[in-house]
Order: C-alpha cells, then structure tokens, then sequence
C-alpha cells in the first residue's frame, strides 16, 4: 500500500505508529535500515483493530527483543509489530502454572518463576530474548527447550482471530515449530514444579556462570549463527566452523567470535551486507571442507 494511504487507515493509532521507522537500534546486531511502517502495540483490543484494518494488505514481521534477527539496511516494505505495555504481565495462574505475556524477557520469566519456588525455568535465565521469540525460535540451552516448558500459546493471525492452541498440537523440533509464520503469539501459559528459592538461585548462578564461560557477552551479535546439523553428525557446527573457517576472517566490520566460532560479531558499524557476506562465507567454507550444508538459525528480515 502506499504510504499516502497507509497514513490515512492507520492515523487513529497516533503516536504507536511510524512511519520510516529506524531499526538498528531494534536488534543486538546493531545493524539494518527502516522499516516503512512500525507499529507499537500495547494491548490486543488496539493491535485486533490494527490488524483489521490493515487487512492482510501489507506483509508483517513481529519483532521481539531483536536478539535473533538480523535486518536489512534496505526499507522493509512492510509492517514491522512490536509487543509493549500489556503484553509484558506476568501472573500465577495457579501452583506452579505460570501465564506470560509474549513480549516478557526470558530472564524476567525466570526470575519470576523463581520468586514463586517453581523450578524447570532456570535456563531462560541465560537467552536474551522474549517469551514470542522463544517460542519461535524453540529456544533453549543445557538440555531444556520452550516447548519443555509450554502448556499453550495463544495466538492471533493476520485478520485479527484469536485462537489458544495447546501445545501437545504443535510439531517442536530443535529451534523451530511447524506454526504458521502468520500468527502472532501474545501469551503463553508454562508449567513447572515445586522447588525452593535458594535451590533455583544456585542453579541458576551455575547455569550463567558456565553460560560466559563458553560465549561472548556485551558484543552485538546474534548468538548462535547456524544450527547444529543433528541429523547429519554428531559434531557441533562450532566444530565444523573451526575445522573449515579461517577465524580471522571479516567483511568489513562483520567478524567471527574467537571465544564461540557460531556467533558472528558486528565489531562496530557492519552494514547487512557485510554480515550476509561473512554469514554466506562460512556456510560455504564448512560445505565445501565437510559436505555438509548449514542452516542457518539467525531470522533475516529482507
Ligand atoms: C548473546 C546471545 C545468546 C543467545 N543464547 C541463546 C541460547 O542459549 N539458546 C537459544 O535458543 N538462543 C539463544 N540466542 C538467540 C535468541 O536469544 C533466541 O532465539 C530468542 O528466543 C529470540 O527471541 P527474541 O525476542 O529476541 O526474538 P527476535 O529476534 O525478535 O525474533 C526471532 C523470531 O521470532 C519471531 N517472533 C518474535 N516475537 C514473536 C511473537 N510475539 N509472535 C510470533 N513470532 C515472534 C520473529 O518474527 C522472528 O522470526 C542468543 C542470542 C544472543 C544475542
């Protein structure tokens, strides 16, 4: 649609919506151009009438917390949503069940589990992200996935239906699920078990510790690049980097970490297309050495 006429419709959403809207500040990455419209939620009776007003005319990409996404430097034309305001509660539904909004940091998640004496939501305390990518992404570390974790999602798709799905309904492999990429979560419900305070702190403080021992922290990145090709070897794809990649390798200011090989690194002001170059390179250095070929882990918003 043109901008002219996307000012129009979506005029009643005021301040919540902008138009070339700057992304960079929106991703670890630290990387990318604007987005032609942006819209800020912050409660589902506002973003429902967005949606049906936008009528499934623009295409959307619902942005979390940014840390598994790199951007183009291009205009994205289409709509970029990002969760605010009510979609960060977090409430006790009853023992040991917890309710999360969708735009909830992991670590907030965690922390609040913790606070209730609920075990099983430790290692949340290590991924930078939201409940909504999380549940994406399947995210996890140290043997425990979302989907461990997950009762429901409830979900809205592009004309605004809201719909809960239970989780023994959804297809969860390692860092994806079989979901529509046309839904957007806004809460999930999560079920752990009884423990104590003191118990989770210690697992928790054990789980980070090691978590800053293995990988980088305070760099713009996206963490883990590719996924581990679980079907084609044992080996872990830091492994197969290491073994098929100059690590000294860069494009421009895109480099590769020499702490964890699998995140690459924006030391400064990398553009898109350095970080696609740097990206495409591996992929290609590991194929030809080791015949196998990388799929990538990392969301790209083109
Ligand atoms: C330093 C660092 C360490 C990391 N460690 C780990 C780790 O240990 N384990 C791990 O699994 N990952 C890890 N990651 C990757 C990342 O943190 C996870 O994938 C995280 O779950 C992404 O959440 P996000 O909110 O940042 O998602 P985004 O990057 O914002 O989005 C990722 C995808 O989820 C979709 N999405 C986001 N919100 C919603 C929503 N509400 N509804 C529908 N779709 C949505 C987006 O459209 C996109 O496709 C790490 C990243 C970094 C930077």
């Amino acid at each position: 649609m043109e901008v002219k006429k996307l000012k129009k419709i979506l005029n009643q959403f005021g301040e919540n919506v902008k138009f070339e809207y700057d992304l960079k500040k929106k991703n670890w990455f630290n990387i990318g151009g604007k987005s032609k419209v942006f819209y800020r939620a912050n409660n589902l009776k506002e973003l429902v009438n967005f949606l049906k007003v936008l009528n499934n005319e623009e295409k959307i990409f619902i942005l979390g917390a940014g840390s598994n996404t790199l951007i183009n430097d291009n205009l994205f034309d289409g709509v970029v949503i990002q969760l605010a305001k009510n979609f960060n509660n977090i409430s006790l539904l009853r023992e040991e069940i917890i309710v999360a909004g969708s735009a909830v940091l992991d670590n907030s998640l965690s922390n609040f589990a913790m606070k209730n004496n609920i075990g099983g939501f430790e290692f949340l305390s290590c991924i930078p992200g939201t409940i909504g990518g999380g549940i994406k992404m399947n995210a996890g570390c140290f043997g425990k996935e979302f989907k461990d974790i997950l009762i429901s999602i409830q979900t809205i798709d592009n004309f605004g239906n809201i719909r809960t799905i239970p989780s023994n309904q959804i297809k969860f492999n390692y860092r994806e699920n079989n979901l529509s990429d046309n839904l957007i979560f806004l809460s999930a419900s999560f079920k752990g078990y009884s423990s104590n305070l003191k118990k989770i702190e210690v697992e928790m403080n054990k789980l980070k510790l090691l978590k800053k021992k293995n990988q980088p922290t305070k760099i713009k990145t996206s963490g883990s690049t590719f996924k581990n090709p679980i079907m084609q070897t044992e080996k872990k794809v830091w492994e197969l980097i290491k073994e098929s990649v100059p690590l000294d390798k860069s494009f421009g200011d895109a480099c590769i970490s020499q702490k964890h090989c699998n995140f690459l690194v924006n030391k400064g002001d990398a553009k898109f297309k350095d970080m696609k170059k740097l990206i495409d390179f591996v992929a290609k250095s590991v194929l030809e050495k080791t015949g196998i070929s990388l799929e990538k882990e990392i969301k790209i918003l083109e």
